[in-house]
């Protein structure tokens, strides 16, 4: 008998995990971090609802903390297995794992030096020393579908999913799983990507499969029609003849290098003046250089550009500030510029350095490219509070403020639809809707149901599924 556990990314976009087994071998698919909802972030402090000593091996779809954040406190929690992802994904993870660990480490430490904790002292969820711990875990696979063995009845293969460097659709065979004992194929999307985004691949097509598991974030709408391109042309345009600077705060991972991309394709169409343009954060640099090495991931554009022998994540004029000197100079500089740092949300880093300077300044213009969370600085000046705090200090909002819908690293419903049309061979005999709220979830069931006709389901968390 085999089966799959839905412990995450069920009625959350969150705290992805999916165990699936067969006879006594056992796999994990992704081991995220819950997120948002205290309810769901308690989660993450409860035992796991499976035993991690007994798990052969962990399978990363893609970097994102929603979907790696939870496995340093797997390592904690007995689980010395190997952790199978892409090469683009391993890379990452040396990037992000240590950061999610500090981040807890300094938010225990917050809520100690504020008595905001009834246990004392409160300790973190995991340091970053548990993070470099259970990066020792990982074993970088190529990301072509070859298939490997990963438990004695279970091998995957991972293959493009288009939705980050590195992302993968994971297929699982597992032997003797159906009734009559033969095998079955289980295919996980993961974070399905937004087509046609600069730098890295669309996704591939999907293999058959036996049984779907379909992410459905974006299950209820469709990407914002305008062209980010146009728009982030349009607001340097208007900054350049007022002389005056942009800031945009952006995610260090992904969405850094895919504005940074867009500006020097900009630049060379002459669609917008050369400015100095400034990346403020060291995890950027970090990560930018990670792009710029996995050139298997790269789109056919990418790859063009770097045959030309020019580096498509630099600007004409562009400087990274790597030390704290170079990020004050910066602070100090006047004119029309760009400053593109983190964090995307303004909830800490440095752009919050450049924020106390440039949010008070009727002249400039700061631009949001991503989803800003409920109670963040991003938000209360998004949506127009006349003061924010930043960094202990109330600062009046005078600046300009402008937001870019369309970025997005998510297929929208639309192209999650194209994407299964590609399927060529079989039905899935069950798809399931995960990685969405609820009304999304059963919306992308919806959708699914009425164009295909196919059995689908939204899990629950907790929920098992016993293969047929
Ligand atoms: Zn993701």
């Amino acid at each position: 008998m085999a089966s799959i556990s839905f412990w995450g990314g069920v009625g959350t976009v969150t705290g992805s995990k999916y165990v699936v087994e067969s006879g006594d071998s056992r796999v994990l698919v992704d081991c995220g971090l819950f997120q948002g909802f205290k309810e769901l972030r308690e989660r993450n402090w409860q035992e796991p609802p499976f035993d991690p000593r007994s798990l052969n091996a962990v399978l990363i779809t893609h970097a994102h903390i929603d979907h790696t954040g939870y496995l340093p406190r797997l390592v904690k929690h007995g689980f010395h297995g190997p952790v199978y992802c892409s090469r683009g994904t391993a890379d990452l993870l040396k990037i992000l794992l240590p950061d999610s660990g500090r981040l807890q480490e300094e938010d225990a430490d917050f809520r100690n030096r504020h008595n905001l904790t009834k246990h004392h002292p409160a300790l973190p969820l995991y340091t970053e020393k548990d993070a470099y711990a259970s990066l020792e875990l990982l074993e970088p696979v190529a990301n072509d579908g070859e298939p490997l063995q990963v438990a004695p009845a279970i091998r995957a293969g991972f293959r493009i999913a288009g939705h980050i460097l590195g992302s993968s659709l994971v297929l699982l065979e597992v032997d003797h799983a159906g009734a009559d004992g033969s095998g079955r194929r289980v295919l996980f999307s993961g974070d399905l990507g937004h087509y046609d985004q600069p730098i890295i691949r669309d996704p591939v097509a999907p293999p058959a499969c036996d049984y779907l598991l379909v992410e459905s974030t974006y299950g209820d709408r469709l990407h914002d029609p305008e062209d980010p391109k146009v728009a982030l042309a349009r607001i340097i345009n208007d900054a350049a003849e007022r002389d005056a600077p942009v800031l945009i705060p952006a995610f260090a991972v992904g969405r850094t290098q895919e504005i940074v991309y867009l500006i020097r394709e900009l630049e060379d169409e002459k669609a917008i003046p050369v400015l100095p343009v400034s990346v403020d954060s060291p995890m950027a640099a970090a990560t930018t250089a990670v792009y710029a090495r996995r050139t298997e991931e790269h789109d056919e554009e990418y790859a063009s550009i770097l045959r030309q022998q020019k580096h498509p994540l630099r600007t004409h004029s562009m400087m990274t500030a790597s030390s704290r000197q170079e990020s004050k100079k910066l602070n100090e500089a006047e004119g029309a510029r760009v400053i593109i740092s983190a964090s995307g949300m303004m909830t800490g880093g440095r752009v919050l350095h450049h924020a106390m300077r440039l949010v008070p300044n009727p002249e400039a213009t700061i631009v949001f490219v991503g989803f800003q969370a409920a109670g963040t600085t991003g938000r209360r000046i998004q949506d127009g509070e006349p003061e924010v705090k930043i960094m202990g200090q109330w600062v009046p909002v005078r600046c300009r403020v402008a937001k870019i819908g369309g970025f997005s690293a998510h297929a929208d419903y639309g192209e999650v639809l194209k994407w299964l049309e590609g399927m060529k061979d079989g039905v899935p005999s069950r798809t399931f809707l995960t990685h969405g709220e609820p009304d999304a979830a059963n919306a992308m069931a919806g959708h699914i149901k009425e164009k295909f006709g196919w059995n689908v389901h939204v899990p629950q968390y907790g929920e098992r599924f016993e293969m047929a």
